[in-house]
């Protein structure tokens, strides 16, 4: 199992990493591949009570989840990390 960074940035709403930024992605035998965003059901919008439609964050819009492709900031949190920014 991997730790992989949330395109959501750390939501509670959000169904793939419920607020924690982080899911955990176990890579299949084809290696790392996209599947459907939980959070819209791979339609790329979100729709909460009392809020406008919005692309949703967890997949940015796209509908399905690359968890080989995570966050660019990831790369700054760890450098922040490491070297105290
Ligand atoms: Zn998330
Ligand atoms: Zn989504």
């Amino acid at each position: 199992m991997s730790r992989v960074k949330c395109h959501c940035g750390g939501r509670p709403s959000c169904r793939l990493c419920g607020g924690t930024r982080y899911f955990l992605y176990e890579p299949g035998p084809r290696g790392w591949l996209p599947f459907a965003c939980p959070s819209c059901d791979g339609t790329g919008w979100r729709r909460e009570p009392g809020l406008d439609t919005e692309h949703c964050p967890t997949c940015r819009g796209e509908g399905t989840v690359d968890p080989a492709d995570p966050p660019l900031s990831l790369i700054v949190t760890i450098r922040k990390v490491l070297f105290g920014g």
